[in-house]
């Protein structure tokens, strides 16, 4: 027994032993096998990944089967996969960026950006649109074997199409499984169907630029719809660049022609200025001559005025003799002389009277027109000075047998004006009128209005051509101008009666036909204003009740400042002095005061200062007034010969003056009261 389970014990513990071995080697047998299939996996993949390592070419590994490592491979591919992808995307990119580098057009940009993604996507053919912000339109601008026929637009408006869509929502678009239908009518792109259309904005910062657009004939994947994505704004920007470098060109050129305009324009600025300062030394050298000229026509026009007051005064004073002269031979030499002398003595007084009127007229004129003839306004009435001047024409009217009519409108006011040359206008107009009308009549009518009063003398005379109208008042101007003149005259009386019009305010007209008659019309404002504030007229002062204690004297000169200053030396030492300007004033004066003494001036317009003393002696009234005549010549004989006292030279001497009156009144009446 004990052998026995010796033996068994020894078989089993052998059998045990192989049968552990047998084990071993099986297990090691499958391991091997096991190891060896992974390994060759492992290095197959292994030698893959360092085959892409070492080369940088993206190999897919081609392990297969169902398990961890083919797993393992498979996700390795689509890394690899997934790598290419983005590689491809990468040199897209890169590429696009490349053939869009450099100074590109804007057509050869959208060309160039058009045909390199075309070509990189596969696509059948592509095209660009830009987009008109102004019209809202899409334009083809460039295009991929692209066939442009009738059924395709090349515009696109918005909503219009696809590319019309695109525009509007600023979002890709993708058309697939493409019917004919559809590619004709809803595309731009082909006229074949293709089985895929992606088209998509071109949008920067918010702006659309355009719209791109791709045709497949295979179905645009994802990663190429991706680059298309990734390459829209790379091309929105190129063109937006491309766009602000037209606008900058545009800018720079517009900026150039604005320059070479700008310095054209200075250019001829300154020619001008050149030109304007040449014309303002021009001027200037003009202006200096023009007031040298001024003032040699001044001091000529005063040597005239001067020469002319001289001229006549001194005229005046020997015609003043001879004309008293011979009115005193006339008067008292009567009887001694016989008739042909008296019709000379007649001749010469005539004469005389016209060449004082002439030399008058003259002196009025230079007056005028050297501004020098003072306006003494006051109030009078016209159809009282109308109706004198009608008494001194009568005569002559009436040995011509023609009527003088007169009509004044009722509440005709009185006016304001010169009394002096309103009379002197209508004496003239009136004696004309008269002078040159043999039959039918001379009628004055006076009109006013609010403002004006208007004078119209119309006659039946012999009329002014129309030759001789427009020239009526010029001076020295006469119809008939011949020296075997019927009329006689000086040509003078118009010029002075427009201009003296003209200075009172008003003006002066005439109609005439030939042979018919004239009519001159003279409109005065009913109240003269003067423009430039001249000095105070001289208002004489009014007579008064005389003191028996006063002497009052009688003071007669034209000009009011001579009057003025006798009076005041007068009153300064006790006398009443009272005041005249003109003859006609001092005859009545005379009369109506019977003053202690008269002095009176010799040249006065009108009536001069020996015709009044005519008078005075004449009337017995004024008769006895000793008068004494005041004068610029030493016309002492003639005033002596007419009955003057006493005589004093111009300008008056204060003493002189005093002592004259006090010869015929023995003492100045401060004297007697002392
Ligand atoms: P005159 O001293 O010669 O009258 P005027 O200056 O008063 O000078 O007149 C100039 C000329 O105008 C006159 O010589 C005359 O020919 C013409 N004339 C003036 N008034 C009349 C009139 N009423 N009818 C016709 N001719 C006139």
């Amino acid at each position: 027994f004990m052998e026995e389970a010796g033996t068994v014990q020894q078989r089993v513990l052998r059998h045990t032993i192989l049968f552990v071995i047998a084990t071993i080697l099986l297990s090691l047998l499958i391991a091997y096998f096991v190891t060896k299939s992974i390994l060759s996996s492992v290095s197959a993949l292994k030698n893959t990944m360092s085959e892409v390592t070492k080369t940088g070419a993206l190999i897919k590994s081609e392990l297969a089967g169902k398990n961890e490592i083919s797993d393992m491979a498979a996700h390795f591919n689509r890394l690899v996969d997934r790598l290419q992808g983005q590689f491809w995307l990468k040199d897209g990119q890169n590429a696009l960026s490349e053939e869009m580098a450099g100074d590109l057009t804007y057509e050869e940009l959208v060309t160039k950006s058009t045909h390199f993604i075309s070509r990189y996507v596969d696509a059948c053919a592509g095209a660009l649109y830009a987009y008109d912000e102004k019209h809202s339109l899409c334009e083809l601008k460039a295009s991929y074997a692209f066939v442009e026929g009738k059924h395709f637009s090349t515009e696109f408006g918005p909503g219009e199409g696809v590319v019309g869509q695109v525009a509007v929502e600023q979002k890709p678009v993708l058309l697939k499984g493409i019917t004919r239908e559809d590619a004709l009518g809803k595309t731009g792109t082909v006229n074949e169907p293709p089985r895929s259309i992606y088209a998509l904005p071109l949008v920067y910062e918010q702006s659309l630029y355009g719209v791109l657009e791709v045709a497949a004939f295979e179905e645009i994947n994802p990663l190429k719809m991706e680059f298309l994505s990734l390459a829209a704004p790379m091309i929105s920007t190129a063109l937006y660049t491309a766009l602000q470098g037209v606008q900058i060109k545009n800018l720079l050129e517009a900026t150039q022609a604005a320059n070479e305009a700008l310095e054209a324009q200075t250019g001829e600025l300154q020619a001008q200025s050149e030109e304007l300062h040449q014309t303002s030394e021009e001027l200037q050298e003009q202006n200096a001559e023009l007031t040298l000229q001024r003032e040699q026509v001044e001091e000529a026009n005063r040597l005239k005025s001067e020469f002319l007051s001289n001229m006549s005064h001194e005229l005046r004073t020997p015609l003043n003799s001879v004309m008293a002269l011979s009115r005193v031979l006339i008067s008292q030499a009567k009887d001694k002389l016989s008739e042909e002398e008296l019709n000379y003595l007649n001749v010469i007084a005539r004469n005389g009277k016209n060449l004082l009127t002439l030399i008058n007229d003259i002196l009025d004129l230079a007056k005028i027109e050297a501004g020098r003839m003072d306006v003494n306004s006051k109030l009078f009435s016209l159809s009282s000075a109308i109706e004198t001047i009608i008494e001194r024409l009568e005569v002559i009217a009436e040995e011509k047998g023609i009527e003088i009519k007169m009509e004044v409108s009722d509440n005709l006011p009185q006016i304001q004006s010169d009394e002096i040359r309103v009379d002197q206008i209508l004496q003239n107009l009136m004696g004309n009128a008269v002078k040159f009308t043999e039959k039918g009549h001379v009628a004055i009518t006076v009109r006013s209005d609010a403002e004006n009063v208007h004078i119209e003398i119309s006659d039946t005379g012999i009329g002014i051509s129309e030759k001789a109208l427009p020239h009526i008042f010029e001076e020295f101007r006469q119809v008939d101008g011949t020296t075997a003149r019927q009329y006689e005259g000086t040509g003078l009386g118009l010029t002075i009666a427009y201009k003296a019009a003209g200075m009172l305010g008003g003006d002066l007209t005439v109609e005439s036909v030939l042979g018919k008659g004239s009519i001159f019309t003279l409109t005065l404002p009913l109240k003269w204003q003067d423009v430039i504030p001249g000095p105070e007229p001289f208002v004489p002062r009014p007579p008064v009740e005389i003191s028996p204690t006063q002497k009052t004297i009688l003071v007669v000169d034209d000009e009011p400042e001579v009057v003025a200053m006798i009076a005041h030396y007068l009153s300064q030492v006790g006398y009443f002095p009272i005041t005249a300007t003109s003859g006609a004033q001092a005859l009545e004066l005379a009369e109506k005061h019977r003053p202690f003494a008269i002095t009176l001036d010799v040249l006065m317009p009108d009536m001069d200062g020996f015709e009044v003393l005519q008078y005075l002696k004449e009337n017995p009234v004024t008769r006895d007034i000793p008068t004494i005549i005041i004068s610029m010549k030493d016309d002492r004989e003639v005033g002596f010969a007419l009955g003057a006292v006493g005589y004093i030279t111009k300008p008056v001497n204060k003493d002189r003056l005093i002592a004259e009156i006090n010869k015929i009144g023995g003492r100045s009446p401060h004297a007697i009261m002392v």
